[in-house]
């Protein structure tokens, strides 16, 4: 009875881990790690302003898709500070572009 009640606790923490990972993107297969985070603040610290509007900048954005390649996702200069409305509106109009 007592090993039964196990399985069923695993097999729903597993279910509630999985509907976890399905929420979240992927962001740290893509290489949004911890050291990311890091590096990423430290060049807010550098640069403070979003490029394109001048407004304080809120993330890391990268000028090169850099689809998982590890030597452009870590190349200070193929990042750019932004807002959180200029990234959106840059990711915005690079989906249409594509489609
Ligand atoms: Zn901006």
């Amino acid at each position: 009875m007592s090993g039964e009640q196990c399985s069923l606790v695993a097999a729903r923490s597993k279910a509630r881990k999985a509907r976890f990972d399905r929420k979240r993107p992927s962001a740290r297969q893509r290489g949004y790690t911890r050291q990311w985070e890091r590096e990423s603040k430290a060049f807010l610290a550098d640069y403070p302003v979003c490029v394109r509007c001048g407004e304080p900048s809120e993330l890391v954005d990268h000028i090169k898709a850099h689809k998982g390649n590890q030597q452009l996702f870590w190349d200070r200069t193929n990042w750019q500070p932004l807002c959180h409305h200029c990234h959106n509106s840059a990711k915005q109009s690079e989906e249409r572009r594509k489609s």
